[in-house]
């Protein structure tokens, strides 16, 4: 098929429903159906897995689509399934599968059916598997959540380090990496294990213009200022972060006895209680839910109004990833992190028993926090330029919508805390 004949639009229409492109995602799906080795990097919520689907569903011959977690995978073949009458039209091949249905799998692919096939990396590194995909046309490879190939992000998984080497085995196949980690760090690694510098890359802003940031310093009355926070802003939703299991529930029975209506949410809880208290949270049967970060992944719930740090995150992505669940309908969201230079020391003593080179970068992320919790300047403007993006402080959308910029500090006011 030649690319000048497709009307993208209307493809989106027929399989999507929808008129219109998200941001980038036009000049991204034209950049793949092109053929050229292409790079998007969105944040969450920004439609990325839109990207590789139209043009899977395009192009001749199947995509295969890397993705880390099993769960998402799955959730991806359900939706783009649910957009057509064939099932095998989207397949997951992982190790779970019995004989037959990977032989049903690989008979759909066989006969040009299947447009998408998502594998986990560790799937792709099997023989059999690499051997059958030499065998039949492939369009392009995606690479969602590229970031795991990066020592520097978020979520680093060794797999992924060979998915080049596989890749190559495959022949001459266009890759997509598609990330939300906007770092510049992140970014050159990933272009360079995959071999791609010279890639199509298509960046849009991070810049979250509805989102308030505050940092307040994190004095023993800590508790006591997030109570008469929550007690302003009642019956509004939100999150406030905690880093240990401990410190969740005790902040959440705080909140309970000065009549708020709270839960905890952490990895000790069964899976049973979690998914009550989640469900509790998004149904709006408790105001506030307390948690460590296990909480968040994949929660979509438009009008979370605030978004606190009890302890301070890890690193700025982290807190960008974590705040983000703030305000996703475009209305208020306020962002409060609680800093002490004591909880900076006790995440470096997490760290320190951890291997040395992991202990480096540990330790690098949680200086960048520091740095942006003791600065003067915007906010909104360090964390973006932290994510290599230049922000005007004087006209850029938001530019006043942080704590440091309403109110810069004078000398005597910074005095006064350091008393207090
Ligand atoms: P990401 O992977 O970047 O976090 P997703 O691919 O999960 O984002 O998409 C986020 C949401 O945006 C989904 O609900 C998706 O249906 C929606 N979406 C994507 N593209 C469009 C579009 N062109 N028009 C309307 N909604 C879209
Ligand atoms: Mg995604």
């Amino acid at each position: 098929m030649n690319s000048d004949e497709i009307d993208i639009y209307k493809e989106l229409k027929k399989y999507f429903g929808f008129s219109q492109f998200k941001g980038l995602q036009e000049k991204v799906i034209s950049s793949i159906i092109a053929g050229s080795n292409t790079f998007v990097i969105m944040p969450t919520g920004g439609g990325k897995s839109l990207c590789y689907q139209l043009p899977a569903l395009i192009k001749e011959g199947t995509a295969i689509v890397v993705s880390p977690l099993i769960a998402l995978m799955k959730n991806q073949v359900d939706a783009i399934r649910s957009l057509s009458s064939e099932n095998g039209i989207a397949h997951v091949l992982n190790s779970s599968l019995t004989k037959t249905e990977i032989n049903q799998v690989k008979k759909d692919i066989s006969s040009g059916l299947t447009k998408l096939l998502y594998v986990a990396p560790e799937s792709l590194t099997k023989e059999e598997y690499v051997a059958f995909l030499k065998s039949v046309p492939i369009s392009f490879v995606a690479i969602d959540e590229a970031h795991c190939i990066s020592e520097w992000g978020h979520d680093f998984r060794p797999e992924y380090r060979n998915l080049r080497h596989i890749i190559r085995q495959l022949g001459d196949v266009p890759i997509i990496g598609l990330t939300a980690t906007a770092t510049p760090k992140v970014q050159e690694d990933i272009l360079k294990n995959l071999d791609m510098t010279n890639a199509n890359t298509f960046k849009a802003s991070f810049n979250r213009p509805n989102l308030f940031y505050e940092v307040r310093p994190k004095t023993k009355n800590v508790e006591a200022d997030i109570i008469r926070f929550i007690k302003q802003n009642k019956g509004k939703s939100g999150i406030i972060y905690c880093l240990s299991r401990k410190k969740v529930e005790a902040i959440a029975d705080v909140l309970k006895v000065n009549g708020i209506s709270a839960v905890p949410y952490h990895a000790g809880l069964d899976a049973k209680t979690r998914a009550r208290h989640q469900d509790m949270f998004l149904m709006e049967d408790v105001d506030v839910v307390v948690a460590t970060i296990a909480f968040g992944m994949g929660i979509d719930k438009p009008d979370v109004r605030f978004v606190i740090h009890h302890d301070i995150p890890k690193s700025l992505e982290s807190y960008y990833q974590e705040t983000g669940r703030a305000g996703r309908d475009g209305g208020e969201g306020h962002c409060i992190a609680y800093y002490s230079y004591k909880d900076v020391e006790k995440l470096e003593k997490f760290m320190s028993g951890k291997p040395v080179a992991e202990q480096e970068i540990g330790f690098a992320l949680l200086q960048e926090v520091v740095a942006y919790a003791e600065t003067s300047m915007s906010r909104r403007k360090f964390l973006l330029h932290y994510f290599g993006e230049d922000f005007d402080g004087e006209t850029g959308e938001g530019a006043d919508m942080d704590d440091n910029v309403r109110n810069p500090k004078t000398k005597v006011e910074a005095k006064e805390q350091v008393i207090q």
